[in-house]
């Protein structure tokens, strides 16, 4: 036992985990405050508390979880994003931020509809679609995913953001989505190469690959999403992609090829392309 006072306790697992993450501190910060069950504030306002030996304990052991790499966020259960809070699992990929480009633009292009139609594919946590949702109560929401584990927690995330309107089952892309004629289609699919070495560094090793690696040089499912939708999408309809910083030029062939009018691609965060919608 340390006999740790918060301070003390932030201090050891910074240097701790130091040499595995870039946010060494605020990773400490976080494992602390969900062990204590209080919020961060009180970690600030209460530097000299001393821990409980079980407290002390169950920090001592999450430190070491994240010290093997595995990602904040699984070992919390949640992730913010669009300010929301969502419980993530194995079974899904962990939102990111750059994703909330996506949710911005569909919301930035059709802020005037008030009556609107939208099928998010892949939809993991529930993320895009229940974003959306949060800002456009009227929108039609639908969103779908293969892994019935990620279908059941987007269920719980809508239910936990009283956003139960949207329509969350299981289906492999487009294979149990009824002829139904959305106005948006958007997705973050797979879209990593299968030999992609940012795949053996960081979070993503601990994320499943159903939700990352995709064939053909990761343009597989973006190609095969991007063919089915003609069949789905009303003619003024609009398809949005999320895709790897440099696939944005074979994302835009790929919806040119199959007749798509104008595809355009915003960066995000980072100032990498990664957003393409047509
Ligand atoms: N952007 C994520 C990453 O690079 C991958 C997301 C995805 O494959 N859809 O880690």
């Amino acid at each position: 036992m340390h006999n740790f006072t918060i301070a003390n306790a932030i201090a050891y697992g910074q240097g701790k985990l130091l040499s595995c993450s870039d946010s060494a501190k605020l990773d400490a910060q976080i494992l602390l405050a969900f062990v204590l069950d209080k919020a961060h504030s009180y970690l600030l306002s209460w530097p000299e508390h001393v821990l409980t030996p079980p407290v002390e304990q169950a920090y001592l052991a999450l430190l070491q979880r994240r010290i093997q790499g595995e990602p904040i966020a699984y070992i919390t259960g949640v992730q913010e994003f669009w300010s929301l809070p969502f419980f993530v699992s194995p079974a899904t990929l962990i939102p990111r931020p750059d994703t909330e480009v996506l949710v911005e633009l569909v919301l930035e292009h059709f802020s005037d509809v008030k009556q609107l139609t939208c099928l998010d594919l892949g939809t993991g946590t529930g993320a895009i679609a229940l974003a959306l949702a949060s800002e456009q109560a009227d929108w039609q929401i639908d969103a779908i995913d293969f892994n019935i584990d990620a279908v059941a927690l987007a269920k719980q995330n809508a239910k936990n953001l009283q956003l139960g309107h949207v329509n969350i089952y299981q289906s492999n892309w487009f294979s149990a989505v009824e002829a139904h004629k959305y106005d948006v289609i958007v997705s973050n699919p797979p879209y990593i190469d299968a030999l992609d070495e940012h795949l053996s560094q960081g979070d993503v090793r601990f994320e499943p690959n159903s939700a990352l690696i995709a064939p053909e040089q990761g343009l597989g499912d973006i190609k095969h999403i991007a063919q089915q939708a003609l069949g789905f999408l009303k003619p003024q309809g609009a398809l949005y992609f999320e895709h790897g910083f440099e696939q944005a030029k074979a994302v835009r062939d790929i919806l040119t090829n199959l007749g798509f009018e104008s595809p355009q691609t915003q960066k995000d965060f980072n100032g990498h392309d990664r957003i393409t919608w047509a």
